[in-house]
C-alpha cells in the first residue's frame, strides 16, 4: 500500500514539475520562482524513485542520495517562494553546499551511531526546516504576501502538519529503530498519504498564486503609462469611478498640464533626454500633489491631475505644481547645466460625477489653450464653455417653456 502511494506521489510530483517548468518557460523575464519549484518537484520525485528502488531501509549510495534530496528540497522550495515574492535569492551554490555537507554528515552519523540514527537525523532536521518555513510564511503574511494571506495561511497549516509528522517519525525512530520504517507500519501509510494530500493541494495552489500575480500585473499594466508609471487614461477613469462610487465623494477638479516648448527639448537634446524630462516632471507631480489626488499622463507631454479635495485649493495646487516644475532641474549627461522647463496649466470647474469628466477636461483644455496664447508658464482657471451654457439653456427651455419667460 505504502509503495503504491509513493509511486503515485512520485508521478504526481514529476507531472507538476513539468507543468511548473512550462509555466516558467512562458514567463521568461520574471519567472516567479516557477523554475525553482520545478527543480524542487524533480528532486523530491527522484528521491521517491530512489526510495522505491531501494527497498528496505539500509546503507547504500541511493539511500544517501535519497536523504540528501529529501533534506535539500524544502530549501529549494523556500528559495522558489522568495523568488516568487521578488527576492532574488541564490540557489545552486547554497543547495550544492548543503547537499555536500549533509552527505558527509550522513556518513559520520551512520559510522558513529548506526543506520537508525541517520534516518532519525533526517526526520529531526526536516521537522526543524518545516518549523522555520512556517515562521517564514507567517512573517511573509505581514509583509510581501499581504495580498495573499489566505493562501499563505493554508501553506502554513499544511507545512506545519508535515513538520508534526516528521517530529513524530523522529520519536518513533528513537523508540523502535529501523522497524519504524517498515512499509507495513500504519504510521508510514499515514505519512505518505499526507505527503500525497500535500502534493495534491499545494501544486494547484501554486498555479493559482501565479495566476493571481499575473492578472494583478496585467491590470496594473493596462492602467499605467509604461514610461512614467503614472496612471493612463483608462487607469484615471477607473480611479475616478471608484472615487465617485463613495457616498461622501468630494467634487473633483481637472488640472490639464502641458510642458512648454517641449518639442525644442527633443530637437535640441534628443528624444531620450525628452523622455527623462517627462519622467522628472512625473516625479515632481507625484511628490507635490496632496494625498488622494490622481496624477496621470494622458498624451505625449500632457498630464491630467484630478484634485479630489473639493473645489477649494485646486487653484493653489495648480500654482504649486507650476512652481515646483519651474524649479526642478534635470541633469543631462555630458552637458554642463541641468535642463529646466516650464508648464502651462488649465483648470476646470468642479464636477460631481464621472459623467462630468469629459466636459471638465474640455474646459481645462480651453483654459490651457488661453494660457499658451498668453505666453505660457501660467495657470488659467476655466469657465463653462459658452456653447455648453447655451446648450444647457436650450435644453431647460425645451423641458419647461415657462422658464424661457422667467
Ligand atoms: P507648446 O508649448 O505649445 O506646448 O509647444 P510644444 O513644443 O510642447 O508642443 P507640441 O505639441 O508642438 O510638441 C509636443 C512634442 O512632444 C512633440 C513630440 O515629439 C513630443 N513627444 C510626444 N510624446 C513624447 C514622448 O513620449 N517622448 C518624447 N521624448 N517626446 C514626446
Ligand atoms: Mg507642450
Ligand atoms: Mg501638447
Amino acid at each position: 500500500m505504502a509503495n503504491l502511494i509513493v509511486g503515485l506521489l512520485c508521478l504526481y510530483l514529476l507531472c507538476f514539475g513539468v507543468m511548473f517548468w512550462l509555466i516558467s518557460w512562458r514567463l521568461e523575464g520574471n519567472r516567479l520562482g516557477m523554475d525553482v519549484f520545478a527543480l524542487g518537484n524533480a528532486m523530491l520525485g527522484l528521491a521517491y524513485v530512489l526510495q522505491l528502488l531501494e527497498g528496505l531501509p539500509g546503507w547504500s549510495a541511493a539511500s544517501v542520495l535519497n536523504h540528501t534530496l529529501t533534506l535539500c528540497t524544502p530549501v529549494v522550495y523556500a528559495v522558489g517562494g522568495l523568488r516568487f515574492f521578488g527576492r532574488p535569492t541564490p540557489l545552486l551554490r547554497p543547495v550544492l553546499a548543503l547537499a555536500l555537507a549533509y552527505s558527509v554528515a550522513q556518513l559520520l552519523v551512520h559510522a558513529l551511531l548506526g543506520p537508525a540514527a541517520r534516518h532519525a537525523m533526517l526526520a529531526l532536521l526536516s521537522a526543524l526546516l518545516m518549523a522555520a518555513m512556517v515562521a517564514g510564511v507567517l512573517y511573509a503574511m505581514r509583509g510581501v504576501a499581504r495580498d495573499l494571506r489566505l493562501e499563505m495561511a493554508l501553506f502554513a497549516v499544511l507545512i506545519a502538519g508535515l513538520g508534526v509528522l516528521n517530529a513524530a517519525k523522529f520519536q518513533r525512530l528513537l523508540q523502535l529503530g529501523l522497524a519504524a520504517l517498515e512499509p507495513g507500519q500504519r504510521f508510514q501509510t499515514v505519512f505518505y498519504l499526507y505527503m500525497s494530500f500535500l502534493a495534491t493541494v499545494l501544486a494547484p495552489t501554486m498555479v493559482w498564486l501565479v495566476l493571481h500575480r499575473l492578472t494583478d500585473a496585467l491590470r496594473a499594466a493596462a492602467a499605467h503609462d509604461p514610461l512614467t508609471q503614472l496612471l493612463n487614461r483608462r487607469g484615471l477613469l477607473a480611479a475616478l469611478e471608484q472615487h465617485f462610487g463613495q457616498r461622501t465623494a468630494a467634487p473633483a477638479c481637472v488640472l490639464l498640464l502641458d510642458i512648454d516648448h517641449f518639442k525644442r527639448v527633443n530637437d535640441t537634446h534628443g528624444h531620450r533626454v525628452g523622455d527623462e524630462v517627462l519622467c522628472q516632471v512625473a516625479r515632481t507631480l507625484r511628490s507635490t500633489v496632496r494625498g488622494g489626488d490622481l496624477v496621470s499622463r494622458t498624451g505625449g507631454e500632457e498630464f491630467v491631475i484630478v484634485g479630489l479635495h473639493g473645489e477649494a485649493g485646486a487653484l493653489a495646487l495648480a500654482e504649486r505644481l507650476r512652481l515646483a516644475i519651474e524649479r526642478q532641474e534635470v541633469p543631462i549627461a555630458g552637458a554642463g547645466a541641468p535642463l529646466r522647463c516650464t508648464v502651462t496649466i488649465g483648470l476646470s470647474q468642479p464636477f460631481q460625477h464621472l459623467a462630468g469628466f469629459d466636459a471638465a477636461l474640455q474646459i481645462a483644455d480651453a483654459a490651457l489653450y488661453r494660457g499658451k496664447a498668453d505666453g505660457r508658464n501660467r495657470v488659467v482657471a476655466g469657465s463653462p464653455a459658452p456653447a455648453d451654457a447655451e446648450a444647457t439653456e436650450a435644453r431647460v427651455a425645451d423641458i419647461d417653456p415657462a422658464l424661457r419667460t422667467a
